[in-house]
């Protein structure tokens, strides 16, 4: 095992590297308040060894991970969960009440993503999914509070990505630890103009119109920094919401202006290459195409194929 990618932020906070697909793609946060730790999010079961070695580069025992909070339960937050869960003999895993039973028994998580990816790509990326035994499973309700140590972190149901997540303030470190609620925002997208950020909206729970709620929502708190787990920090998320906003819309025209198209998900991907691809212009990211496609052709795959399920399902896709 080689060493993990850790890096360090303010207030007990270090971001380790999943490495799920690539390098700088998938974080788990790992908070040590005193003498006590929770990991936010995990990666994959493959991801797990490096979650393992972080802690041991902390100096620091399995035994003193009270928490393994899971934003939600798609697999690249919390696939490697139960693995993890079985290193560390005292630790809980916190998640939404929606998620829990999937966490407990994965099997529709397990059928959910071989749709979504197919069966040989699942094994690559995810591996075995192990389940958490029921009674190490504890879920929070919208607005309850839990401490690790004397820290007091706060929960809140935010929909809009999927039904099952929730988002944690951290208020010791002014910070949100916002899942995929925040959007994505690749350090490799950083410019002299700031970070990139843009919407998740993969299958099957997009909601916009909730979307735009959890922004304000989130906003509310007057969060200086926010951790992503795509890819962890950004500071003054204010300065950023508006670009989510604007782009949660522009999504949302693309997939109804698709709606009549031969193939509306492969239709939807292009516009929304094309509109990715001219915000990067004008954030001054390096032109080549090739570059682009590395780094977003996955995400813009997976938001395509979520815009259209959206688009055929839900009650208010229907064209304007
Ligand atoms: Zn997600």
């Amino acid at each position: 095992m080689h060493k993990p990618s850790l890096i360090d932020f303010h207030a007990g906070i270090t971001a380790i590297d999943t490495e799920y697909v690539r390098p700088g793609l998938d974080a788990s946060h790992l908070v040590v308040q005193g003498e006590r730790a929770a990991f936010v999010d995990t990666g994959t079961t493959h991801s797990v060894p490096l979650l393992l070695a972080a802690l041991k580069e902390k100096n620091l025992a399995p035994e003193q991970v009270d928490y393994v909070f899971l934003t939600h339960v798609h697999l690249d937050h919390a696939g490697g969960a139960g693995a993890l869960m079985a290193a560390l003999p005292r630790a809980t895993a916190v998640l939404h009440p929606r998620g829990a039973r999937h966490m407990a028994d994965p099997s529709r998580l397990v059928a959910g993503s071989k749709a979504v990816y197919g069966d040989a790509a699942f094994d690559a990326l995810y591996g075995e999914i192990v389940p958490i035994p029921a009674e190490r499973i504890r879920t929070v309700e919208d607005g309850e509070k839990l401490a690790l140590a004397d820290r007091e972190l706060e929960f809140l149901h935010t929909e809009g990505h999927a039904r099952h997540h929730y988002c944690i303030v951290d208020p010791a470190a002014e910070a949100i630890f916002t899942g995929d609620c925040f959007g994505i925002s690749y350090r490799e997208l950083d410019t002299a103009d700031g970070p990139f950020i843009f919407p998740t909206t993969t299958p099957v729970q997009f909601d916009p119109e909730a979307a735009h709620a959890t922004l304000h929502r989130l906003l509310s708190y007057a969060p200086r920094h926010a951790f992503l787990t795509h890819f962890s920090h950004v500071s003054a998320p204010a300065a950023l919401a508006p670009q989510l906003h604007r782009d949660l819309d522009a999504y949302v025209d693309i997939a109804r202006r698709c709606r009549a198209a031969d193939d509306p998900e492969e239709s939807i991907r292009l516009a929304l290459r094309e509109w990715t691809f001219a915000r990067l212009d004008a954030h001054g990211f390096d032109p080549d195409p090739v570059l682009r496609d590395e780094i977003l052709h996955m995400d813009l795959a997976l938001n395509a194929q979520g815009l259209a399920y959206w688009l055929a399902h839900a009650a208010d896709g229907a064209p304007a």
